[in-house]
């Protein structure tokens, strides 16, 4: 086999574990024989011609960094197709082989056009702190920003119960309850509402009411931003005009996209990098890598958005009987 060159990017909301993902990327590639490129600045920089030669030493001392030293962006040029074409003829100028697109569900949807369109060898990388990509169990930074979250809602459970309060927490997630299950199971929430099962306003309002009655000092509930019965300011609202409920409200947000990457972020962003660069190898194209039953896994990349990743029932069972 030739030697092949392969360029990697970050592209999308940044998540922790994308340095160490893209130091595991660039250490495969060299150990194989290979060259690997970094875009610099997501598809814009890729439109734009921000490539650069990446070596061993270009990756030390990152693995402990949050977000990505390639940096990231939104871009809505690469929407169109004009803009894909762009970026198509920047990669076929600079003999590129493979695109690795370490992000999440809508990085993918802009790889998997860019193969379609121009036969863009790409492979996925799941990195998104919501966790919400099939085909993976885990996705670079959730576990960060669960913990990130956690140790908040530990100092928030100081003062509610110093004063005997209600908080109502909200954590990040877009349309997923992923980091508001496991926050509020780690944080002992007395409720976790999820876009993933229908809120209840009458049964959240009859439950704190019980939870006075029995004489808890403070309550906690946690809830995921994109909740159907609304944010946590709007429940506070509906709650104190439907029962006259005080509460205080704590919106973490982006705290939970920052921070060193745990050491399970880590090692999974460690395996997915290694991974790709092999599937790539292989010769395998418009896919995603992931991380699942303790394996790892490999998805066509379409699947990564068109398949719903289910909340884990188990932990759903779990909460309902730990928080009662
Ligand atoms: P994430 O990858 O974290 O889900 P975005 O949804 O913002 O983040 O997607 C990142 C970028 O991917 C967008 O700014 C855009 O350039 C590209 N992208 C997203 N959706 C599409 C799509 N349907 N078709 C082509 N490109 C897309």
């Amino acid at each position: 086999m030739g030697k092949k060159k392969i360029a990697v990017m970050t592209s999308g909301g940044d998540a922790p574990g994308m340095n160490a993902c893209i130091r595991a990327v660039v250490r495969t590639t060299l150990h194989e024989g290979h060259s690997i490129f970094g875009i610099y600045g997501g598809y814009t920089g890729l439109i734009n011609g921000e490539l650069m030669p990446l070596n061993r030493h270009s990756v030390s001392n990152i693995i402990q960094k949050g977000g990505t030293f390639l940096k990231t962006s939104r871009c809505e040029t690469f929407r169109h197709k004009s803009g894909r074409r762009r970026a198509a003829d920047k990669i076929n100028e600079w003999a590129i082989e493979g695109l690795i697109v370490i992000g999440g569900d809508g990085s993918f949807r802009g790889a998997h056009a860019l193969f379609k369109e121009h036969n863009i060898p790409v492979i996925g990388v799941p990195a998104t702190i919501d966790n919400d990509i099939f085909g993976t169990d885990l996705t670079i930074g959730y576990d960060t920003a669960v913990t990130t979250a956690l140790h908040s809602i530990d100092k928030i459970r100081d003062t509610a119960a110093s004063h005997n309060r209600l908080f109502i927490v909200e954590v990040m997630g877009r349309n997923a309850g992923f980091i508001a299950l496991e926050v509020g199971i780690c944080g002992g929430a007395e409720e976790i509402l999820v876009p993933e099962t229908k809120s209840d306003l009458k049964k959240l309002g009859d439950e704190i009411k019980t939870w006075s009655k029995a004489g808890k000092k403070s309550s906690l509930i946690v809830v995921a931003e994109g909740d159907d019965l609304g944010n946590a300011n709007t429940i506070a609202d509906k709650v104190k005009e439907a029962y006259n409920i005080e509460s205080h409200v704590c919106v973490l947000g982006h705290t939970q996209r920052g921070g060193s990457p745990t050491a399970t972020d880590r090692v999974l962003a460690s395996r997915l990098g290694f991974h790709a660069v092999h599937e790539f190898l292989k010769g395998k194209e418009d896919i995603m890598v992931g991380w699942k039953s303790n394996q790892l896994n490999t998805i066509p990349l379409p699947q990564a958005w068109e398949k719903k990743k289910p909340l884990d029932k188990d932990l759903m069972n779990l909460y309902s009987v730990l928080s009662s």
